[in-house]
């Protein structure tokens, strides 16, 4: 886990992870494989807790949101239609000597000198033509490489730039190797120049070598289904959670009783070839995304049934209503995200919500919203803000989705609405009209776009016109698409601190603090016998254990001095430790409980280095509720 090197605070949060059991590389006893992570028991706690909530509030919450849960591997078919065969690809260039490939636009800029070789020959051959040279057998005024003709040599270019401090043999032992590669033993180097470079991108960061050509790399992962590795049997790990709710568009629709304006919801691993994975865990190649379609009428649909269509103002613009358009639930969807991520402990100020400009836009796209995390390795802007780094996008996608697999299934997509139908035959002509070629347009459009010969997409614009006086329309569709191990980054980078204080024995010591909202919190209540060797402390404490871990995940620990267990506690993210102590069977000494017994002293985590330690005595009885009011 040497990643990244260059960023203290990642380092030692990369470090806690593997420490603490948060995270680690994947098959790490043989080398790990890049692209890659496990979820070690705080991980996996956390990562459950963060599917959860999300389903809850996505699925289990609304009426109009139902659950999916679909395979990774899919007829080939969907990924014809949803385009990710042909155009899901990434631009990369790769290192001619070590083969290493890097994103065309991720290529860190470098400076130095520049060794350029115009090409090589093998050095036995040149030895002799010298030799030769030497003794008069070569005419003094004949090009040398003229002899070496015909004997192994490469006039192929090689050129590495040696940064500036490092020793300048390393180029030509660079371009030694390139040769040799290229079945020349013992290569001398021909036509060597050197030349100052300042902030190119054209160099392979770790080799220095200069980069080949840019090239498309398909990004899905391939794999065979069948007992015959050949064309036919190929399929691809889904390298999206999303196409699969397309796909099964009509059986939701058909088996739910739900009506659009609705949505499909599914959490699940998808799977990218990433060229260059990095930053921890933020691209992987193996990765959770949680997705939701939301089907909505096209405006022309609303417009018909309402009249006319509500504008979108500044802020959430609250309860969905009958009269909006794909604006304002693209903005509805953006704002319910972004309340997401405050609910689970980032606030608004760590986000970004970055608008795409229309050049960066998928040609279907009407609008897409990244919200960004400000990760310690973003980028920073000229103010030196960081930047931030995409959670999840929220597109408005237009019928692209549906219409790619009407198109490619055969199968109708659509869906019909009673309710559009008996509107429309209440709208003067005028509006009819005009509706009726709002929606041949965008059809016409759509079609043209990709690739149907214009007579028979203007013949199918009209129809689907035509099917759309009488009701009939292919839905729209919001897409709040987020993954979830990028979220648990951000929710560890966000927890992380860093807390100075003194030990048992009054040694200042500094010492990690997760402070993890207690929804997601892997551990919710440390419980703890003040004195291991106090069997009437053991008993009670366990006692509390076994009542609350029905409940909620609970962690039982009588080792080690009190204070020590709090800390371990606190690197962990847990945010109450429940302890029994003397004055759960004597009483209460003093404060408002005074006397009381059976009760228990409950420790804060806090979220302030302030809070951390607060503690307060309550009655046993009260603990259960008392915890769960603050972790829901
Ligand atoms: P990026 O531009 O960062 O590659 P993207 O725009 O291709 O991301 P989407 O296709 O919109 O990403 O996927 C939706 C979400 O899935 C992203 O917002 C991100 O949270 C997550 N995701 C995508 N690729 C990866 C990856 N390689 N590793 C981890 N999470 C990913």
């Amino acid at each position: 886990m040497a990643e990244p090197k260059e960023n203290p605070l990642m380092e030692k949060i990369v470090s806690l992870c593997k420490r603490r059991g948060f995270i680690y590389q994947s098959s790490e006893i043989y080398g790990g494989i890049n692209g890659f992570w496990d979820y070690g028991p705080l991980g996996a706690e956390l990562k459950r807790n963060v599917k959860e909530l999300w389903w809850r509030e996505m699925v289990r919450l609304r009426d109009d949101v139902v659950g999916l849960e679909a395979t990774i591997i899919m007829h080939p078919q969907v990924w014809r239609a949803s385009g990710h065969v042909d155009t899901f690809a990434d631009f990369m260039r790769e290192c001619p000597l070590t083969k290493k490939r890097v994103r065309a636009d991720q290529v860190e800029p470098q400076s130095g000198i520049a060794y350029s070789y115009s090409g090589a020959a093998s050095n036995p051959a040149r030895a002799v033509a010298e030799l030769a040279q030497e003794r008069g057998h070569i005419r003094e005024n004949m090009d040398l490489e003229d002899v070496l003709k015909g004997s192994s040599s490469s006039s192929e270019p090689f050129c590495v730039l040696v940064q500036k401090g490092k020793p300048p043999e390393s180029a030509r032992k660079a371009a030694i190797q390139f040769y040799k590669e290229r079945g020349i033993p013992e290569p001398a180097l021909l036509g060597e120049t050197k030349s100052a470079v300042e902030n190119s991108v054209d160099f392979h960061p770790e080799s220095g070598v200069q980069l080949g050509p840019s090239r498309p790399f398909n990004l899905m992962l391939q794999t065979w289904v069948g007992p015959i590795q050949n064309d036919e049997n190929v399929a691809y790990l889904r390298p999206e959670t999303a196409q699969a709710i397309f796909a099964q568009f009509k059986n939701v629709l058909e088996t739910s009783r739900q009506k659009v304006p609705f949505g499909i919801a599914q959490v699940g691993k998808a799977f990218r070839n990433e060229v260059t994975p990095r930053n921890f865990t933020f691209r992987s190649r193996e990765f959770e995304q949680m997705e939701l379609e939301f089907f909505i009428p096209p405006d022309e649909a609303v417009e018909a049934m309402s009249g006319s269509l509500a504008q979108p103002g500044n802020g959430h613009p609250g309860e969905p209503q009958a009269n909006w358009g794909w604006p304002i639930w693209h903005k509805y969807w953006v704002e319910e995200r972004v309340r997401f991520y405050e609910s689970i402990g980032l606030p608004r100020n760590t986000l970004v919500e970055y608008w795409q400009k229309p050049e960066e836009l998928a040609h279907y796209a009407r609008a897409t919203v990244d919200i960004l995390y400000k990760f310690p390795f973003s980028k920073r802007d000229e103010k030196g803000e960081l930047m931030g780094e995409e959670l999840e996008g929220i597109a408005a996608r237009s019928d692209f989705d549906l219409s790619q697999h009407e198109r490619f299934s055969g199968k109708a997509m659509g869906v019909f609405d009673e309710e559009v139908r008996t509107a429309w035959n209440k709208l003067d002509e005028g509006k009819k009209k005009e509706l009726w070629q709002r929606y041949y347009d965008a059809r016409l459009k759509y079609l043209t776009k990709v690739g149907v010969a214009i007579e028979r997409a203007e013949r199918d614009a009209k129809e689907d016109a035509d099917g759309f006086s009488k009701g009939q329309y292919l839905p729209h569709v919001i897409e709040p698409s987020a993954g979830v191990d990028r979220l648990i980054l951000a929710l560890i980078c966000n927890s992380f601190s860093e807390l100075n204080d003194t030990d048992d024995k009054g040694a200042p010591r500094s010492r990690v603090i997760m402070r993890f909202h207690p929804r997601v919190a892997p551990i919710k209540v440390g419980v703890f016998p003040l004195l291991k060797n106090k069997p009437e402390l053991v008993a009670q404490a366990k006692a509390i254990f076994a009542e609350l871990r029905q409940h909620m995940m609970a962690f039982y620990d009588d080792t080690g001095a009190i204070g020590r267990r709090y800390a371990r506690q606190d690197e962990a993210g847990t945010p109450f430790c429940v302890t029994v102590d003397f004055e759960t069977f004597e009483g209460v000494k003093e404060g408002p409980l005074a006397g009381q017994k059976d009760t228990v002293t409950i420790r804060y985590r806090g979220n302030t280095d302030e809070e951390n330690g607060r503690q307060e005595r309550i009655a046993i009885s009260q603990v259960r509720e008392w915890l769960l009011e603050r972790i829901r």
